[in-house]
């Protein structure tokens, strides 16, 4: 059994059962009986205000341009052929409940020809949703323009002072700026979100909703170190964070500056 098809075991209990077919049959090449690369692809489902919803992850690139101390995305790994990647989605489409992928990795807008692939995912009949880190808004603006992405999710890591010390590198907060403001008035929808990380506390999330006051949506994760993975720096496993409950309580703070949102389950 090829490692894409362990994950999907693991992660979710009927589909993979499902989605095996599309799996042996023109799945991206490189992975172990002809499954996908290793971490190309997961399937997550989760339940929202009562609705389940289905995600199916593509993990085009593990490529990224910041170094925060705290992922816990998979090691670098390699690249599938887009190619490859557009036949297995074409397989796997009958089969999939919601035709819906989210692209993550790494930081999806490295990923070359990234329009491209994704004009042809959209023509297959794909609902389109990105993950980034918003260090490259002339991406995401081309792809708005383009009305490639359906919604958006935009890693909000620290406030502006603090920013480097949560991303792991020196930031261009300008370019950050210039994405946050280009998914505000852009994207149909969005979230800008916070794993809130060892080390915030309440001013820093209060400072991060006034960045983006009027925001419609804006969502708190409390930190987890996921089971089975590690974290760039392990150190900050050991670290407090703040608890949930204590997220929930700095909420009814943070609430009144944005649209919507709250405290991540
Ligand atoms: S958590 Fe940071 S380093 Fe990891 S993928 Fe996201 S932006 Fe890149």
């Amino acid at each position: 059994m090829g490692r894409f098809t362990e994950v999907l075991r693991r992660v979710e209990g009927t589909l993979p059962e499902v989605l095996e077919a599309a799996v042996g049959v023109g799945a991206p090449g490189a992975g172990a009986a002809g499954g996908p690369p290793e971490h190309t692809v997961e399937y997550s489902r989760s339940a929202r205000g009562g609705e389940r919803s289905c995600e199916l992850l593509l993990r085009l690139t593990s490529r990224c341009n910041q170094d925060c101390p705290f992922c816990s995305a998979p090691p670098p790994h390699a690249e599938p052929s887009l190619p490859a990647v557009m036949k297995f989605l074409d397989k796997a489409l009958p089969r999939l409940p919601r035709p819906m992928v989210t692209l993550t990795g790494g930081e999806p807008t490295l990923q070359r020809d990234l329009s491209l692939f994704l004009s042809e995912v959209r023509a297959l009949g794909f609902a389109i949703k990105l993950d980034t880190n918003g260090s490259r808004p002339e991406v995401l603006d081309a792809l708005l323009e383009r009305g490639l992405v359906d919604a958006l999710a935009m890693d909000l890591k620290a406030p502006r002072p603090r920013y480097a010390e949560y991303s792991g590198v020196s930031v261009d907060l300008d370019a950050i700026e210039r994405s946050i403001c280009c998914i505000r008035e852009s994207a149909s929808e969005y979230e800008f979100r916070t794993t809130v990380a060892p080390g915030l506390g309440v001013p820093d999330l209060e400072a991060m909703a006034e960045w983006i006051r009027g925001a419609r949506r804006y969502v708190l994760q409390p930190f987890r170190v996921p089971a089975e993975k590690g974290l760039v720096d392990p150190s900050w496993a050991e670290r407090d964070s703040l608890s949930p409950a204590t997220l929930r309580e700095a909420w009814t703070k943070i609430a009144p500056l944005v649209r919507g949102g709250g405290v991540r389950a």
